[in-house]
């Protein structure tokens, strides 16, 4: 092995290996009803919005903060009246939205499969601990992972920090996720590779330019053409 070859991998979750933005979409739908004697949809969501980004610094990623905001969005947008009928319906909507489905992306299984034992293999998220955990576990993906990662924000420092620990360092080390924001562009910057496997939901906050000149970024349809990928960069 050359002695710069890749040694170690990591994998956002959420809408990377299993399908997660498509339930808190259905749950804001749900929201939006709850409050619709007080306003329309979209102005509903926009609020929630602008409540959720505010919110990032107090509560980090992940459905309790994403509950506190629609409680927060439904106080507003009642000038302060919203029944509490409706703040328990909110808080239910949350809950269920911790109990959903596991349901993995085509291809990874196979994919881990093959790649568990040839790198190593890091899983790095961020969220809510147990709804992670959670997740992991009812995935059966466990035991692919020599490493579980979760963090409350992912920057070029938490991945430097993480390749480092758990694999050779940044520079043999590669990131693979649907969010370009999270995953992608400080990967890249910690002098790993960035590998974007699209999702057709991803979360507006985590939306940037795709660093197409970067020399690292490499972007795939599915995880299925990650093992060519990995074939051709040697
Ligand atoms: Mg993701």
């Amino acid at each position: 092995m050359s002695k710069h070859a890749l040694t170690t991998i990591g994998f956002d979750a959420d809408d990377t290996l299993w399908q997660n933005e498509q339930y808190y979409r259905l749950t804001e739908a749900h929201f939006t009803e709850l409050l619709a004697d007080f306003a329309e949809g979209p102005k509903i969501s926009e609020r929630l919005l602008e409540a959720e980004k505010r919110n990032l610094a107090h509560y980090g990623f992940g459905i309790k903060g994403f509950t506190l905001s629609m409680i927060e969005t439904a106080i507003e947008m009642t000038d302060g009246s919203v029944p509490a009928g409706v703040i328990a319906q909110i808080l239910d909507i949350g809950r269920d939205l911790l109990s959903h489905p596991v349901e993995t992306m085509p291809h990874v299984q196979d994919t881990l499969e093959a790649l568990a034992g040839n790198y190593l293999l890091v899983l790095i998220t961020k969220g809510d601990l147990f709804d992670q955990e959670r997740k992991l576990a009812q995935s059966g993906l466990g035991d692919f992972f020599d490493a579980v990662e979760i963090v409350s924000d992912k920057t070029a420092v938490t991945y430097r920090r993480i390749f480092s620990k758990v694999g050779d360092g940044p520079e043999r080390a590669m990131m693979v996720g649907n969010s370009l924001k999270s995953d992608i562009v400080p990967a890249i910057a910690a002098g790993s590779y960035g590998v974007f496997v699209p999702h057709e939901l991803t979360w507006v906050l985590e939306h940037v330019e795709e660093p197409s000149d970067a020399p690292r970024f490499r972007k795939i349809a599915n995880l299925g053409e990650l093992r060519r990928l990995l074939d051709q960069l040697g």
